[in-house]
């Protein structure tokens, strides 16, 4: 998803006193909150023990679920009922999680598809939770750390999400802040959170910069650009299986292959034990030149920096393939990037800093903590929302719609309402009528996507609007409206003019869409132009056809022998020939203007306008538009 930010006037006065909001970054691995203490700059906020990280871990085996640092232990002695990586799970279908992903997390606990909702649960021993839960109390336990700190109740936060994160993934994020009593002033890109850390914005001047975020179990890359203080996501790429969880996966295996084991043959409890080790081992790595290890035997083997940097290679690899990727999608050079910020607690590794570093041929910024960039940039903003900022400094940011969102018209046609990379918020009115006499309800179909069938695009909902009183065809007035707000999260409303009659879908889609699922569709849109236009056209015209023969059934009298009556029957005939038999538009188009030019010397011999009128409408699932806004 690509986003903006625009100067806006703050919404408040000048207070004396802060108001309080937070900022959180609520990772796989690990989340943190951060806000203001002073009114000068945000800061950290810690446990009472001085641990600013709270591991994204949730222990279920007690009445009350226990966070973070206190669940860790839990993973070892009692791993079937301790939830790891739970955002992975956010808002995403069972169908929708990779192979991989599968694989490497039904080592560590039970999957189940749920069966109220589409997300998969987790079955613990004695309960069952859903991601969203999980993360609710993640959030829980950071509004309490901060109400501890600031002394005073703490309900306004800024969430952040990944760049990539479609409307189901955000739409869950809300759901778990709700659920935690947090009021969400904003879901902020983490991408951009980490450029508001670094006051890029307060530049004046414009920017292209490069996020490079290698978290715990995910990898992305932001290219953003800053123009006359509006910020824009240019592209972003990934890997949603990459981070230090592999590190630490190899590194296990080869700790383990010196003992001639393999993950394989252990047990659950082992395999988590051995991961941790390793873990501990690489992070120790990072200030180390070499150390010591043993695993459940007495012999020590010694792990080098080198011997880590060689095991560590082919996953840097990756991330530069998709760096290169992503700024050749971002239409950008490498000698354009301004900035490259480094994000996540694996770029503290030595060797990913210096590939990186040659990679972008530049010096990285690093200044701040890559754990902690993030969590300061959301409360910056966070900060900002509540308006404890003066006018002239501060900046809203907005997101842009990633994919193109509409709604099904008559032949099976995506109708765009709201097109890709419009700025949030955002909203589109179109009008429609009814197509057919009586006609008293409709269903719309609401999609996303950037191609032209229906088909080829993601369904997000559907809903119905009924009890429109029997009128003429082209008599109701049907306002169908397409809001985006802030968070990128969909209304759709339909409302019929005459009556009042309303009908309104909160769009929180079934399953959500993953980032390379974005990435595919965009690709297939532009590979597909050329076919799906030559496609639209056939469907228009055959719909065209069907929507002229029905009319001229019903206005030509049966028995009227007139010549040219005669000749437009048979005219019909072969339409109705060629809408079966063909999928040739050309020849499509000669019958149609054949019989239209017919259906015109006829009408204007009948002087029947009314009816001529209405042929030159263009229908839509039922519904006619009337403007296109
Ligand atoms: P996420 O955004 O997925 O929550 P984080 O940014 O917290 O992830 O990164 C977690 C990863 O960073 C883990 O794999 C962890 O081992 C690794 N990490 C943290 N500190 C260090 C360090 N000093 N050296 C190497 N890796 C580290
Ligand atoms: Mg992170």
């Amino acid at each position: 998803m690509g986003l903006l930010t625009i100067s806006e006037p703050a919404s408040s006065k000048k207070s004396t006193r802060i108001k309080r909001a937070i900022g959180i970054d609520l990772g796989t691995t690990h989340s943190l909150v951060a806000s203001y203490l002073d009114a000068d700059k945000p800061s950290l906020l810690p446990d009472q023990s001085g641990h600013y990280l709270v591991p994204s871990i949730v222990y279920y085996g007690q009445s009350t679920p226990l966070v973070g640092w206190e669940a860790e232990p839990y993973l070892l002695t009692d791993a079937e009922q301790t939830v790891v990586s739970a955002k992975r799970f956010m808002g995403r279908s069972q169908q929708g999680i990779d192979a991989r992903e599968t694989a490497q997390l039904s080592q560590l606990y039970q999957l189940e598809a749920g069966l109220d909702h589409p997300m998969p649960t987790f079955q613990l021993k004695h309960t069952t939770v859903t991601p969203i839960d999980v993360s609710a109390d993640i959030l829980k336990a950071l509004k309490l750390r901060s109400e501890l700190i600031l002394g005073e109740k703490v309900e306004d936060a800024v969430i952040t999400v990944p760049a990539y994160f479609d409307d189901a993934q955000r739409q869950a994020t809300k759901l778990a802040a709700q659920q935690a009593g947090l009021n969400v002033l904003r879901l902020l890109n983490e991408p951009t959170a980490a450029a508001v850390a670094y006051g890029f914005d307060q530049l004046n001047q414009d920017q292209c910069i490069a996020v490079y975020d290698l978290g715990g179990g995910t990898f992305d890359l932001s290219i953003l650009q800053l123009h006359q203080g509006v910020f824009k996501v240019l592209a972003t790429g990934g890997d949603t299986v990459l981070g230090g969880d592999d590190i630490d996966f190899v590194l296990a295996s080869w700790l383990l292959k010196q003992q001639s084991l393999t993950l394989a043959s252990l047990t659950r409890t082992e395999r988590r034990s051995i991961l941790l080790k390793a873990k501990s081992v690489k992070e120790a790595l990072t200030e180390k030149a070499s150390i010591k290890v043993s695993w459940n035997n007495d012999k020590e083997y010694v792990v080098t920096q080198a011997l880590l940097d060689e095991l560590t290679l082919p996953f840097i690899q990756k991330t530069l393939a998709i760096c290169k990727k992503t700024l050749k999608d971002s239409g950008k050079k490498l000698s354009d990037l301004d900035q490259v910020v480094l994000v996540g607690g694996a770029t503290r590794m030595p060797c990913i800093q210096k590939h990186v570093s040659d990679f972008f041929g530049t010096v990285l910024n690093t200044e701040i903590d890559p754990d902690h960039v993030v969590a300061l940039g959301a409360s910056i903003q966070a900060n900002t929302l509540v308006g404890n900022v003066s006018e002239k400094e501060a900046l809203l940011l907005l997101d842009v719609v990633p994919l193109s969102l509409g709604l099904e018209t008559v032949g099976g046609l995506m109708e765009k309402i709201i097109h890709r990379n419009t700025t949030l918020p955002a909203i589109s009115v179109q009008s429609f009528t009814t197509y057919q006499s009586g006609q008293n309800g409709m269903m719309i179909h609401i999609l996303q996507g950037e191609r032209e069938l229906v088909a080829d695009n993601h369904t997000l909902a559907t809903f119905h609007l009924t009890g429109i009183p029997p009128m003429e065809a082209g008599l109701a007035r049907i306002e169908v409206t397409f809001q985006v707000d802030a968070d990128g999260l969909l209304s759709v409303t339909a409302q019929e003019a005459t009556t009042g009659i309303k009908a309104q879908v909160e769009v929180k889609p079934l399953y959500g869409m993953e980032q390379k699922e974005i990435l595919n569709r965009l690709k297939a849109s532009y590979v597909h132009a050329e076919s799906d236009k030559i496609q639209r056209e056939l469907c228009e015209k055959q719909v065209e056809s069907k929507q002229l023969i029905m009319a001229l059934n019903q206005a030509l009298p049966e028995t009227d022998q007139h010549e040219l009556t005669k000749e437009m029957y048979s005219a019909i005939s072969r339409l109705e020939k060629a809408l079966e038999t063909s999928s040739d538009i050309n020849l499509l188009n000669e019958s149609f203007s054949e019989l239209n030019k017919l259906a015109e010397s006829y009408f204007s011999e009948r002087a029947n306008q009314s009816l001529h009128s209405w042929l030159a409408g263009r229908s839509i699932d039922g519904l006619e538009r009337i403007t296109n806004d």
